[in-house]
């Protein structure tokens, strides 16, 4: 008998007979057996609907606030989850994340876990009940304040619990077989991944494929356990994110072939573009600019310094940061602009962040010029590079990130026979 964490997302509860339908699989892997612990999101779009609901009520509400709104979704889930299963005749109790001990910091609306004391959870599982989660929520330590963990933290929320409680496997449940080597919702014919490991799944979701929450993943590998992403819809096998170790381990006992050299490319949507215009070329400039930025909480992703015109003694400073930081962004470098001494600043939200990632990458050369000349076969205009070990990332014009991603698709040979099925869910 083993110990599973399944996390259903809110396209696999989106009404009430998706609701029976998950409690008929929570009941059933709890009747072979296994200790169960379930984690749910809110039911299909309503965190995206109690969001247009506080705007239409403010244009920015208080974060502490917009907190408490956005954690009722998961609590009606929770709720409606636990009658549903117990309508099958097996006990089931709903918990808060509060409740179920997820402890973390203070920062409203992308709070970090910094403790899990699943003490009622474990007194649920003794007496052979089925707790269940509101995921993507917590308590701060200091302020006893409810946070949530940022868009997609459900799947945190799970892992979390799963290695506190020493599960076997953390298995999230979604409206797509598994990860696959692009979202299928923009390439159709894209490949299922059998295993993935924690480090490529980190660059892809690092790089936006949204199927796994990316602390989720650092948090799996902190822990070395496994996660099963699978559909909700069907009894297939979805796709192991895992260790290194035992990706080899699997190879060897011939479960799997070999790593693939690519696992998949990404086209981000949510990225800015900021260019400080004519900073003076001395020490210390990029230090300042960037220093304001992170006093401001501003996360930057890729950076490019131009070589400075000899005649001006000047070079444009261009980075990207969520479009979402573009305000703070820019008033943050508007309140330092008399002391670095730029010219100008330019905005652009228009951007789409292409990216590559593979393992393979290391040990084969060649990539990079495929990947050129699929986007330039492709007519994509590059205007940002960054790259790191194992992933390639442009900045490309937003319009083109669907071409883009197809283009580098075909490339590299990622493109199955078949289309991927999608099985619910509104891609929102
Ligand atoms: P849930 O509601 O279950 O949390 P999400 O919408 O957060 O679901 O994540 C599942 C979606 O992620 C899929 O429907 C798919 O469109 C998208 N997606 C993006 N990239 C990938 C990928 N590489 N593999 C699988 N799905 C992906
Ligand atoms: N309901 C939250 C969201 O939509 C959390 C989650 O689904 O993981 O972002
Ligand atoms: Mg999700």
């Amino acid at each position: 008998m083993g110990l599973v964490v399944q996390k259903y997302g809110g396209s696999s509860i989106a009404d009430a007979a998706s609701v029976r339908r998950v409690a008929a699989r929570i009941v059933e892997t709890h009747r072979a057996g296994n200790g169960v612990v379930v984690v749910v999101s809110a039911m299909g779009d309503t965190t995206d609907e109690l969001l247009d609901l506080a705007e239409q009520v403010s244009p920015s509400p208080p974060v502490r606030e917009l907190d408490m709104l956005l954690t009722a979704g998961e609590r009606i889930s929770m709720a409606l989850l636990a009658m549903a299963i117990s309508d099958l005749g097996a006990e089931a109790r709903s918990y808060t994340g509060s409740q179920a001990g997820l402890i973390t910091d203070s920062a409203h609306g992308a709070a970090r876990i910094i403790d899990v004391t699943p003490g009622r959870i474990r007194e649920a599982l003794d007496s052979g009940a089925i707790p269940i989660v509101a995921g993507f929520q917590g308590v701060a330590q200091d302020t006893k304040d409810i946070t949530t963990l940022g868009r997609g933290g459900s799947d945190t929320t799970a892992v979390a619990l799963a290695a506190a409680l020493g599960a076997d496997v953390c298995e999230i449940y979604t409206d797509v077989d598994g990860v696959f080597s692009a979202d299928p919702r923009v390439v159709p014919r894209a490949r299922q991944l059998h295993v993935v490991t924690y480090e490529e799944m980190l660059e892809l979701a690092a790089a936006g494929a949204k199927v796994l929450h990316l602390r989720c993943v650092e948090y799996a590998r902190r822990f070395d356990l496994p996660i099963h992403v699978r559909s909700s819809f069907s009894n297939r096998e979805g796709t192991f994110v895992l260790s290194d170790e035992a990706l080899a381990a699997r190879i060897d006992q011939g479960d799997i072939m070999e790593q693939p050299i690519i696992s998949g490319t990404v086209a981000d949507l949510n990225d800015a573009k900021i260019t400080v215009v004519g900073v003076p070329d001395r020490p210390g400039e990029a230090a300042a600019i960037f220093t304001a930025l992170a006093d401001a909480g501003i996360n930057i992703d890729m950076i490019v310094q131009n070589v400075s015109a000899a005649s001006t003694g000047r070079t444009d400073v261009t980075f990207t940061c969520p479009q979402g930081s573009l305000v703070k962004a820019t008033e943050s470098l508007d309140a330092v602009r008399g002391v670095i001494g730029f010219e100008d600043l330019l905005t652009d939200a228009e951007i789409a962040k292409i990216s590559l990632v593979g393992a393979g990458m290391r040990s084969n050369p060649g990539v990079s010029a495929t990947f050129f000349k699929a986007l330039a076969d492709a007519g994509v205009n590059v205007e940002m590079i960054s790259t790191s070990e194992i992933r390639i990332s442009v900045v490309t014009r937003a319009d083109v990130a669907t071409d883009a991603v197809r283009a580098l698709h075909t490339a590299f040979g990622l493109d199955a026979d078949g289309e991927a099925v999608i099985y619910a869910g509104t891609g929102r």
